[in-house]
């Protein structure tokens, strides 16, 4: 099946984003710990006033003088720092404040910003960027597939806008009388009467911009409880009685990605109703209204979830690293769709993506590998090579080391990397204590090379008493691809009726050849390779490359 469209991006209508933008500043030297806002909304003109205290650490080893964040769409009317006045300069991006006393290095102080910003009405058709105030709904969803800034949480907050920045968000929503604020974490208290209503919400662990976000509307609110997390559901009246039918499935889900990954990371599990797209907000998903009123579409839900494993609490270190994300929340979806089926195999659905990216994806959107594909073509942030061959990556390593040794690897790199930073190599590093050897020919090849092995195999062994012997001709270098080790299994059916299946090691040579001594030639009616087709590789005929060399065949 070849898939076009992702959860968390439509990638119909990113070329919105194709306009020029400045990069976005890097702040280096400055983290923020902690985000203390309110948000006071006037709903009709779709305006937000804001009033933040950011916690600031100096992390460089010099004294700081003045720091930057970044901010769209909205105007800066007063700074200080601490209790004194602070000069600032702010552009259509970066907002930089000079500190009026220097901050030294490891100190903290604290930043006060007062801001404001009228933000823009959902265009229908038009992926929508920043603050978007639907028909009903008021909303924040933070990624951003331009390569130019990583999040749009900078449309409503003042941020250090990088993924390694972690952060605890403490945000009050002030809102008119009748709407309620869907917020991240816990909500610690909530003031409803007269015209106005307050919303104050907390989360209890640091997460980065990319996956901060929250939705305002005249929501019903369900609560519910799995295993003891507490569930809310904010969505609108036209939807409220089916809630319990549509996510009928949710306790399922926790339970296979509990059971593959680990304990749930988040204090709570969140819905909400929004316009304009879906997305992983930490412990508060927004769902767009028209995937909820659609055919049941339970892998959105489950991509969304798999998320707070996979991206949100053990986060990439950069958008160079982001398939350790997309690609992870796609296998689990992938996951969860194969469990929920009676006898479902995960491979099988694998196979259909080995198909889809080298006949589909690589064709439209070039090829990439997984590791820095910004840097080597890929347009987006969100290009479908870090879902579907991250996922294909991460089931061929479940197979090369094993069922068990894979799950218990990816769990210890769960809770070693609970809410931190990660790169390739720290994955590599966590999973080579649980496999065979040290990964590192697995990831050059899969993680930082782009294409595939395109294979051409076929029986050489004459003799009725002489085992069956393959030879495995690598005809991928004539692309300038790399050469490939990977094992490989083979089904060989006998005439006796009998099937066997063995795997073999493909070394890194154009040509190898590999030896079933299980059986021989007289007895084997058939043979396959890579049966379950799961394998990221490509085949070509003996006959088609009869003649031609492996460097010079054009394929
Ligand atoms: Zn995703």
């Amino acid at each position: 099946m070849k898939r076009t469209v992702f959860h968390c991006i439509c990638l119909l209508t990113v070329h919105v984003f194709l306009s020029t933008f400045p990069a976005a500043a890097q702040h280096h030297d400055c983290d923020a710990v902690e985000y203390r806002a309110v948000l006071t909304f006037d709903m009709e003109q779709r305006h937000i006033d804001g009033a933040v205290e950011i916690v600031i650490r100096n992390t460089s080893r010099s004294p700081l003088h003045e720091v930057a964040f970044d901010l769209r769409d909205n105007d800066v009317t007063q700074v200080r720092v601490g209790s004194l006045s602070a000069s600032y300069v702010q552009d259509d991006t970066v907002l930089t404040i000079v500190l009026p006393r220097e901050l030294a290095s490891l100190d903290t102080a604290v930043v006060h910003i007062a801001y404001n910003g009228t933000h823009r009405a959902l265009t229908p058709g038009i992926y929508p960027t920043g603050v978007l105030f639907g028909e009903q709904v008021a909303s924040a969803k933070a990624q951003s597939s331009a390569h130019w800034y990583v999040s749009m949480t900078c449309h409503w907050l003042p941020c250090n806008n990088v993924f390694a920045d972690k952060a605890i968000y403490d945000i009050t929503f002030d809102v008119p009388a009748g709407y309620v604020a869907a917020g991240q974490g816990s909500l610690i208290d909530a003031q409803c009467g007269g015209s106005r209503s307050r919303f104050h919400w907390r989360m209890r662990d640091p997460i980065h911009p990319h996956t901060a976000g929250w939705a305002v509307g005249p929501y019903f609110h369900i609560t519910d409880e799995i295993n003891g997390v507490p569930v809310d559901y904010y969505v609108l009246k036209s939807f409220h009685l089916r809630v319990r039918d549509y996510f009928v499935r949710l306790t399922d889900m926790i339970a296979t990605f509990e059971h593959a990954w680990g304990p749930y990371p988040a204090e709570k599990i969140g819905f909400a109703m929004t316009d304009g797209g879906s997305l992983e907000t930490h412990s508060m998903v927004l769902l767009d209204k028209n995937d909820l009123h659609s055919a049941a579409t339970p892998e959105l839900e489950a991509h969304e979830l798999a998320h707070h494993w996979w991206g949100n609490c053990v986060t990439p270190m950069d958008l160079r690293e982001n398939w350790l994300s997309e690609g992870f929340a796609m296998y689990s979806e992938i996951l969860y769709r194969a469990n929920s089926e009676l006898q479902g195999r995960l491979d099988l659905h694998m196979a259909q993506y080995v198909q889809s990216y080298i006949h589909g994806i690589a064709v439209s959107e070039g090829i990439q590998p997984l590791y820095d594909y910004r840097a080597h073509g890929a347009r987006y942030n969100y290009s479908s090579v870090i879902y579907i061959k991250g996922a294909l990556v991460l089931n061929m390593l479940r197979h090369f080391m094993g069922d068990a040794q894979f799950y218990a690897g990816m769990q210890e790199y769960f809770r070693r990397y609970r809410y931190s930073n990660v790169t390739s190599t720290m994955f590599r590093e966590v999973m080579a204590e649980f496999a065979a050897d040290d990964l590192e020919q697995f990831f050059n090849q899969w993680v930082y090379e782009a294409g595939w092995p395109i294979l051409c195999v076929e029986q050489v062994s004459d003799g009725e008493e002489d085992p069956l012997r393959l030879r495995v001709r690598q005809m991928q270098t004539g692309r300038g691809w790399c050469l490939y080790e990977m094992p490989m299994e083979i089904r060989v059916f006998t005439h006796a009726g009998d099937t066997l299946r063995v795997t073999r090691r493909v070394h890194r040579l154009d040509e190898d050849e590999l030896l079933i001594s299980e059986v021989c030639n007289k007895e084997v009616a058939s043979w396959e390779i890579d049966p379950d087709e799961y394998m990221l590789v490509d085949y070509v005929s003996p006959t088609s490359v009869a003649s031609q060399s492996p460097a010079a065949t054009s394929l």
